[in-house]
């Protein structure tokens, strides 16, 4: 039986770990070989062989009413094959993140999002609908469904669908939840999974309806069966209305998930990442 336990980051790089519970510790060179960064809230690069795609980027220290509250990542962009988004909201299609990033990027979005991407855009855009998938580089990207009203503020004639995506290669496969509840499909969006990136939170105090909490994303777990899970989606952004004030008083959510994970899904590993630290996600990476 392979080992379960919780590796938390008490600092932004590699070596900044400490083990919260009994388990195994992360990769000797998580940067090598197949792998993930999280660049904070849903923004995370995924390195699966020479190939590298990066999920809803968010670069900037202030979007709209958001501020970041933890640093930004330099490097999230480099030799960058695609880009995968999974919904108009935006902390998740932020344009002017899009700009950084190199021109020869793909742009990979839900069908019937184009237009809301702009005339600025230079990069290739791939539409898809749940179920279709596209080839990256020799990475199979394939969208999936995800519970989410992904409509974009101030954009009412554009009508997309939100979308998770499952990124895999060879031996590995990665599920990136973008933003959802829990469904029952989640059970069949793949029948393995190396890594789980799921949403746990938010920017606020409060959950809309249409996204996972700590509690419901360790439920989700039970239908994914991941190997290893990382709690993402929180942590990062925060409405500016209240600069100075503590943050939202919401609990720690990647706390909260990783609690309730063990209880109810203890086959699976959570790894909770600092902003910057890699992670493999390899077959032998928790074997
Ligand atoms: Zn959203």
């Amino acid at each position: 039986m392979r080992p379960v336990g919780v590796w938390r980051s008490v600092g932004v790089g590699a070596a900044s770990l400490i083990c919260a519970m009994e388990g195994s510790p992360p990769h000797a060179d998580a940067s090598v070989g197949d792998h993930i960064v999280w660049g904070g809230h849903a923004t995370v690069r995924i390195v699966l062989g020479a190939a590298a795609v990066l999920t809803d980027p968010v670069l900037r220290r202030r979007v709209m009413h958001l501020q970041r509250v933890v640093p930004l990542v330099a490097g999230l962009g480099a030799d960058l094959r695609a880009v995968l988004i999974s919904h108009l909201h935006h902390d998740h299609l932020d344009l002017a993140s899009l700009r950084m990033l190199p021109g020869a990027a793909q742009i990979v979005v839900p069908v019937g999002a184009r237009p809301a991407l702009g005339r600025r855009t230079l990069q290739q855009v791939i539409e898809l609908a749940p179920g279709e998938s596209v080839d990256i580089g020799g990475v199979q990207v394939r969208a999936t469904i995800a519970r989410h009203d992904g409509s974009r503020l101030g954009r009412r004639g554009v009508a997309a669908p939100a979308l998770g995506y499952v990124i895999e290669r060879a031996a590995t496969t990665v599920y990136f939840a973008g933003d959802t509840d829990i469904f029952a499909g989640m059970a069949d969006i793949a029948p393995r999974i190396d890594c789980a990136l799921l949403p746990v939170w938010g920017w606020g105090s409060t959950l809309g309806p249409g996204h996972l909490d700590p509690e419901r994303a360790a439920d989700a777990l039970t239908l994914l069966r991941p190997r290893i899970a990382v709690p993402i989606h929180w942590g990062t952004y925060r409405p500016v209305v209240g600069r100075g004030a503590p943050p939202p008083q919401a609990g720690a959510p990647e706390t909260r998930f990783a609690a309730a994970a063990a209880l109810r899904a203890p086959g699976v590993a959570v790894r909770i990442l600092a902003p910057g630290e890699p992670l493999a996600v390899g077959g032998a990476a928790c074997a």
